[in-house]
């Protein structure tokens, strides 16, 4: 196995292996990071972040840059995303290059961008409160699976099919693809605000263009 470790070990729901294959980041890869702080810090403005949940993924040369394990979505920094050179679904074996662990949720974001061809973004965030969001306003998993677990990432990928509507994860947060991260992270937001019954040009206005 060599160095290989699992990710976070606390976490029940993650049981898949990642290796480092080492720290030298592909030509190119800093670029990303204006990409990845934009859209933290507009899903920070509207605490979809709280205590160092979710996570954002997008596709770059032949794999995915994504945010690392446990990364400050509030505060986040360019060590904080790290790129996944393979990733092995059947196996729960990813490979990748970067100084932190990636994201726990990296199968679901591998698996989505497998899944949906057309999208080059996943955006994952939290903070619903269940009681907050009207029952059948919008598309939700069946059931609850465990963080981190390859159930969760397949019935994710059910659930969006080919839709670019964000969906909620039950129990757990949104989720949604875009052509960008921000396109995704627009979609989540406007969606959010909705559901509350909150004007959508309140949210949307500061969004920058990337
Ligand atoms: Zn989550």
């Amino acid at each position: 196995m060599g160095n290989a470790e699992e990710l976070m070990p606390g976490y029940t729901g993650v049981k898949f292996v990642s290796i480092q294959l080492n720290e030298d980041l592909p030509k190119g890869f800093a670029a990303l990071f204006p990409l990845f702080k934009a859209c933290a810090d507009f899903v920070a403005e509207h605490d979809m972040v709280p205590q160092n949940a979710g996570n954002f993924s997008m596709r770059f040369a032949d794999g995915i840059a994504i945010t690392a394990a446990g990364a400050n979505l509030d505060m986040l920094e360019e060590k904080d995303i790290i790129y996944i050179a393979h990733c092995s679904v059947s196996e729960m074996k990813l490979k990748f290059i970067g100084t932190r662990n990636p994201s726990s949720e990296s199968l679901l974001h591998y698996l989505i961008l497998q899944c949906r061809p057309d999208a080059n973004a996943v955006v994952h965030v939290h903070n619903i409160p269940a009681s907050d969001i009207p029952v059948g306003k919008i598309r939700e998993t069946e059931k609850e699976e465990p963080y981190g677990s390859l159930k969760l990432a397949q019935i994710t990928c059910d659930t969006l099919g080919t839709s670019d509507e964000p969906i909620l994860m039950k129990h757990h947060g949104y989720v949604a693809v875009g052509s960008s991260l921000m396109e995704a992270a627009k979609r989540i937001i406007s969606t959010h605000l909705e559901l509350l019954n909150k004007p959508k040009k309140e949210i949307i206005r500061d969004a920058k263009t990337l």
